[in-house]
C-alpha cells in the first residue's frame, strides 16, 4: 500500500504542477489537500511518509479517530464535510481548517469552542455554485453577509471560499462554476476582505479548477483509490 500511495501521490503532484504551468501560474501556487475519508490511519501514514502534510476529512468521527491515532505526526487537518451544530466542538478542537462553513450558527459555535491554546481556526465559506436545492453551501447572494459575520468572530480567520460543483461532463460548465467562485472572491476583496484561498477541484476536475484560480485542490480517489462507503 505504501508504494501505491506514494506513486499515486507523485502522479497527482505532477498533475498539479502541469496544470499550474498550463494555466501560466507560478509553480507551487496550488496546495494539495489529500482527502483520506473512509481510509484508515495506515493510509494517512503512507501518504505522510511520502511527504504529504495536509489531509482532508469529511466525517467528524473519522477526524476524531485519525487525529487520535496520528498524534505523533505533524499533520494539518482540513475538515471539508457537512457540519451539524452538535458536532462543532470536535472540529473546533482538532482541525486547522474548516472548508464547509455555510451558516452563521456553525461559525459562532466554532469560534466559541475554539480552544484559547490553539491559533484561530482558518475558515472557508462553502458556496453552492450550481444552484440546486439539495446541495450544501450558501447561495452566492448570501456570501457577503456570512463573510461579515465570520470576519467579526474572534477565534476564526476568514481565508476564502470553497465549492463542490455538480458533476458535469461539460468542461465549459465546470469552468463557469469555478469561475463564479473566483468572481465572488474578487467581489469580497473589493469590499475589503483579505482572502487568499479558493478551495476547488477534486480528482476528476482539478486541472480545470487550477485554470480558474484554485489555491487548494482536495484530492481523494486519485491518491488513495476508490472508496467503499460504510455509511
Ligand atoms: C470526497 C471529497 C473530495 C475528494 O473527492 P475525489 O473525487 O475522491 O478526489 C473533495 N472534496 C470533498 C468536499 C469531498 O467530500
Amino acid at each position: 500500500m505504501l508504494e501505491t500511495i506514494a506513486q499515486a501521490l507523485g502522479d497527482v503532484r505532477q498533475g498539479v504542477a502541469r496544470a499550474e504551468e498550463d494555466a501560466g501560474r507560478p509553480a507551487g501556487s496550488v496546495a494539495l489537500v489529500a482527502v483520506s475519508k473512509t481510509f484508515g490511519a495506515d493510509a494517512v501514514r503512507a501518504a505522510y511518509a511520502a511527504g504529504q502534510r495536509a489531509f482532508g476529512e469529511n466525517y467528524v468521527q473519522e477526524l476524531v479517530s485519525k487525529t487520535e491515532e496520528l498524534v505523533d505526526l505533524d499533520i494539518q487537518w482540513h475538515f471539508i464535510g457537512p457540519l451539524q451544530s452538535n458536532k462543532t466542538r470536535a472540529v473546533a478542537e482538532r482541525a486547522h481548517w474548516v472548508h464547509s462553513v455555510e451558516r452563521d450558527k456553525i461559525a459562532e459555535r466554532l469560534s466559541a469552542q475554539r480552544p484559547d491554546t490553539l491559533p484561530p481556526l482558518n475558515v472557508l465559506l462553502q458556496v453552492n455554485v450550481s444552484g440546486e436545492e439539495s446541495k450544501s453551501g450558501c447561495r452566492p447572494d448570501e456570501v457577503e453577509a456570512l463573510a461579515r459575520k465570520v470576519a467579526a468572530l474572534p477565534r476564526l480567520v476568514l481565508r476564502g471560499l470553497m465549492c463542490i460543483p455538480e458533476p458535469s461532463a461539460d468542461e465549459a460548465v465546470l469552468l463557469a462554476r469555478f469561475g463564479l467562485l473566483a468572481q465572488l472572491r474578487d467581489r469580497l476583496a473589493a469590499q475589503g476582505f483579505e482572502l487568499d484561498t479558493l478551495s476547488m477541484g477534486m480528482s476528476s476536475d482539478m486541472a480545470l479548477a487550477i485554470r480558474a484560480g484554485a489555491t487548494h485542490v482536495r484530492v481523494g480517489t486519485a491518491i488513495f483509490g476508490s472508496r467503499s462507503y460504510r455509511h
